[in-house]
């Protein structure tokens, strides 16, 4: 057995429809594709790409010959070269979305979509996946039908060698409302229990600072504390795209989202990417923020003072409480910008380390995931991938694909591009890794 069999065959980070390859696209849409609103599709990618699609011809020529394949397959795969940007990616997601929906609402078939991504994960030797899914909460009915489908799915799916669990993703501006939907399925749906692990927040992070999401939490923590038996367990996405304000924030923002309660935090890009890299990536990069991030982390230093300067980093408590007081008569969302000095990086080094500290505190991993760090997340080089500085420091990892469809990868290849660049032999890398499988949710609730 391969060193890093385990790694490679447990997958905690992947995204249902970005589990969709271009084949399977073509295949699914062989026989609709003249009949699917692909409006979604081509409004988003014409605003991301500039180029205006027909998702039609794409099909037509994608099913006809290999060069109108490759010729779709431009179109959906998510490269390097399509550039460290969310709303791209999306525009590249959408095109599924859009199939898929019609698979949904029109032939009422979307089973066979899901089976066909657990089969190809059972072919590739997967033993466990814990899948998630996103579905918008402005219409309950099919909120909770999209969920059931998904959860029933993945339920079934499960033999004496195959795994699936599920987690529901909840939109970030409507954690509440998502989560009472989530606990309805569940209610109505008992036999969902076991299948329905955990929560995730996913899609645009900025803009939704996670201390927004304080009052879910809460309620979360009451509702695991009195029925353990369905307690679900949070992963979140944080630190994977931050352009938006400074690079204390996004190291704080990460800290924020385990302090709050997440279990696993998707990306944490802004925990492991060196400072000095981050801030060339675009001019001005991250030397701007709103007032009231600035407030925030502001509070954040002066909570911690003792615990920031155990590992370096100064806090000025006068100049602190003079700079809030003078922030506090602006209006909170008025940009601000403080430009970067070598102290300053230096600084954000210390409390990455800090916060990586705190995360193996309190027992949070992080998910990884490789491919999806260089595409989307930012990353400019492998060489300077946050992965290698995760893997320095004592914090859990697990390797993950995201959306290995879209990104026309494996979990196996994901784990094979870690072991070629990780400097590390193979066996020590799987022994610095361990089995991703202790980081799985619904391990806390009584048997
Ligand atoms: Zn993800």
């Amino acid at each position: 057995m391969k060193a890093l069999h385990r790694q490679q065959s447990c997958e905690l980070h992947v995204h249902v429809g970005g589990c969709l390859y271009a084949d399977d696209l073509l295949e699914l849409g062989r026989e609709v594709y003249t009949e699917v609103d692909w409006s979604l599709f081509v409004r988003s990618y014409e605003e991301a790409f500039g180029v205006r699609l027909d998702p039609e011809r794409l099909f037509r020529e994608g099913l006809r010959s290999e060069k109108g394949r490759e010729r779709f397959c431009r179109h959906y795969v998510y490269r390097q070269e399509d550039g460290g940007d969310f709303g791209r990616f999306q525009a590249k997601f959408d095109l599924l979305i859009c199939l898929y929906r019609y698979w949904v609402q029109h032939l009422h078939r979307e089973e066979e979509v899901l089976w066909r991504i657990v089969e190809r994960h059972r072919r590739e030797g997967l033993d466990y996946v814990e899948y998630r899914a996103m579905f918008p909460v402005d219409d309950p009915v099919r909120f909770l039908h999209f969920h059931r489908t998904n959860a029933r799915v993945f339920q079934q799916a499960c033999t004496g060698d195959f795994t699936a669990r599920y987690l529901i993703s909840l939109p970030r501006g409507a954690a509440l409302a998502g989560y009472e939907l989530a606990q309805q399925l569940l209610a109505e749906n008992p036999e969902l229990i076991p299948s329905v692990v955990g929560l995730d927040f996913c899609f645009f992070e900025e803009g939704h600072p996670p201390e927004k999401l304080r009052s879910f939490f809460a309620r979360l923590e009451a509702d695991n504390q009195r029925r353990p038996e369905q307690a679900l367990e949070v992963a979140y996405h944080v630190g994977e795209v931050y352009f938006d304000k400074s690079l204390e924030s996004a190291v704080r923002w990460c800290h924020q989202a385990a302090q709050l309660g997440a279990r696993r935090l998707g990306h944490a890009i802004a925990l492991g990417l060196d400072p000095e890299v981050a801030m060339v990536r675009r001019p001005g990069a991250h030397e701007a923020e709103p007032v009231a991030e600035r407030l925030a982390q502001i509070a954040y230093d002066l909570e911690q003072v003792r615990e920031l300067e155990a590992f370096g980093v100064e806090v000025d408590r006068g100049r602190l409480a003079r700079e809030r007081l003078e922030l506090q008569g602006r209006p909170s969302v008025e940009m601000i910008s403080r430009p970067y000095t070598p102290q300053r990086l230096e600084e954000v080094r210390r409390r990455q380390d800090f916060v990586l500290d705190q995360l193996v505190r309190l027992g949070v991993a992080i998910e990884s995931c490789p491919t999806s760090n260089l595409r989307i997340g930012g990353v400019p080089s492998p060489a300077q991938h946050p992965l290698w500085r995760f893997l320095r420091s004592e914090v859990g990892v697990a390797i993950g694909a995201d959306d290995p469809g879209i990104f026309d990868m494996s979990l196996a290849a994901e784990v094979d591009w870690v072991a070629a660049h990780a400097g590390m032999d193979e066996v020590a890398l799987a022994r610095r890794l361990g089995d991703p499988r202790r980081f799985r949710f619904g391990q806390e609730r009584p048997v």
